[in-house]
């Protein structure tokens, strides 16, 4: 059965990723039965604070259904395996509709996840979540029973009872590094890979093996050997816009946002979030069962956006909902979010050029081997949108409108990086390591044992760069010069 079409448009915030999707879907309703449009940005999901989240108004929506859009309530979390499944269910209802499902978003994890299944990775440091299991068989591997049965009695007991909530290392952190340890001895190379202090990321490790009956380093190798094909034929549309033209953009941005009340809405979850605790302390005040009912988290959700993070200690020290950019606690907020709003931008350019275009480069090579029609499943264009304006059309509205005709039809593609200078530079990306080996290798921590006082709780760096800063400090340059000391002796000792 051939695969069924995906339009998903990705990039930066401030791109005009919307207005590309309500233009495409617009265009495709006089051709086709329509088009659908599902959000794809984590915090458009959350209901309310439009201005925060930058949600299109609804008259600019044209008519055109936007899906999983502010149906979360702001404290609530919504990971990327639920997003999938959703997504998935309303792809699947749009296509049985005859329209065209267009994924839209910032989040460019979540499409991926989406397009490329089974890739919810062993090291993935984006998500709390355990990925499915992706063996066929359910056995335990010879590996993790031999590790199992040389645990230490403690060790054994704790792997048998994992909380259901790792503990946090500033409160508890001999549980911390009790459960490290556990790690370490059943699957060393992922321990390796977190810090003893980063308790939710061991957590996640531990829940994988014990989930999967597998080693991290197992599934990591099975995976590379079974690589799942894409769930649909996507057409990616990536909107990007040069930096020195989208920083002043984003930063005018942000003064929109505080004129439209952005302060308002920041004002907002800090009560909810007051409310909501409080109404969370009378409850377990009178509830012998805390730990089954996990309080909302209000380091998640909607508390973790931009706009929330850079005011929220402004207001609730200050209580001035409309300062002026005299007062320089505030215009020292505003500052920070401006620079949070492009280190963001930055950092979403970096997923799609490291993550998602090896991801699209890589489905091609494998659905292509052994067969005879070259024709790629995956595509992905870039379409520059660093001048606004009239230049919209012609750089990016038509261009997009006229690949995605052929994509739909089934018809020649044009070669992406012919597109345009930009196209070229940034979908040419050096070819990263993929073989299993070279991932269970990257990003090792080793303990610093000169540093490190208490064995138990040990100074952990990863290797590389943060090493090489390590060993510059003085902390551990002074420790170094100690343990020589220690070493030699004093002079004219002997
Ligand atoms: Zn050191």
């Amino acid at each position: 059965m051939s695969l069924r079409p995906l339009i998903a448009i990705c990039g930066t915030t401030g791109v005009g990723k919307s207005k590309l999707a309500i233009e495409l879907a617009l265009a495709l309703s006089q051709r086709y039965s329509g088009a659908r449009i599902i959000n794809a940005d984590a915090m458009q999901v959350y209901a309310g604070m439009d201005i925060i989240t930058n949600k299109v108004p609804h008259e600019e929506q044209c008519g055109v259904d936007h899906l999983l859009m502010g149906f979360k309530s702001p404290g609530e979390q919504y990971v990327v395996g639920q997003w999938v499944k959703d997504a998935m269910r309303l792809i699947n209802e749009t296509h049985q509709r005859n329209q065209i499902p267009i994924v839209v978003g910032g989040t460019s994890y979540w499409i991926q996840h989406l397009v490329f299944p089974g890739r919810l990775g062993v090291f993935d440091e984006t998500t709390s979540e355990v990925p499915a299991t992706p063996s066929t068989n359910s056995k335990m591997s010879e590996n993790l029973i031999r590790a199992i049965s040389a645990l230490p009695q403690e060790l054994h007991t704790l792997y048998d009872n994992l909380p259901e909530q790792p503990p946090l290392a500033s409160e508890d952190p001999d549980a911390a590094s009790t459960l490290h340890r556990l790690l370490t001895q059943l699957d060393p190379i992922v321990a390796q890979r977190w810090h003893w202090k980063d308790t939710r990321k061991v957590m996640r490790s531990l829940k994988i093996i014990k989930e999967s009956g597998k080693l991290s380093s197992e599934i990591i190798l099975e995976q590379s050997e079974t690589e799942p094909p894409p769930r649909y034929r996507t057409l990616f549309l990536w909107l990007y816009a040069r930096p020195e033209k989208l920083d002043p953009r984003l930063d005018a941005r942000v003064d929109v946002m505080l004129e439209q009340g952005l302060l308002r809405e920041v004002d907002e979850l800090i009560r909810e979030a007051a409310a909501a605790k409080q109404v969370d302390e009378a409850r377990f005040a009178t509830s012998s069962d805390y730990y089954n009912s996990a309080p909302i988290d209000y380091t998640l959700g909607m508390y973790q956006s931009i706009g929330y993070r850079e005011f929220s200690s402004y207001l609730i020290e200050y209580q001035n909902l409309s300062p002026s950019l005299e007062d320089k606690p505030f215009a020292t907020a505003v500052e920070r979010m401006k620079l949070s709003t492009r280190q963001y931008a930055r950092k979403q350019v970096k997923w799609i050029r490291n993550k998602l275009l090896p991801a699209v480069y890589a489905a091609n090579l494998n659905s292509n081997q052994g067969e005879n029609q070259p024709r790629e499943i995956v595509s992905a264009y870039l379409l520059d949108a660093t001048e606004l304006g009239e230049q919209w059309s012609s750089e990016v509205e038509q261009p997009a409108l006229e690949i995605t005709r052929r994509f739909l039809q089934g018809s020649t593609l044009p070669v992406p990086i012919t597109l345009s200078s930009t196209a070229k530079e940034m979908l040419t990306i050096a070819q990263k390591p993929i073989n299993p080996e070279a991932i269970l290798e990257a990003r090792r921590r080793i303990v610093c044992h000169t540093c490190t006082t208490d064995e138990s709780k040990p100074v952990m760096i990863e290797q590389g760069k943060e090493w090489e800063a390590h060993a510059r400090t003085k902390r551990h340059r002074t420790a170094v010069a100690r343990a020589k000391k220690q070493l030699t002796g004093p002079p004219g000792d002997k």
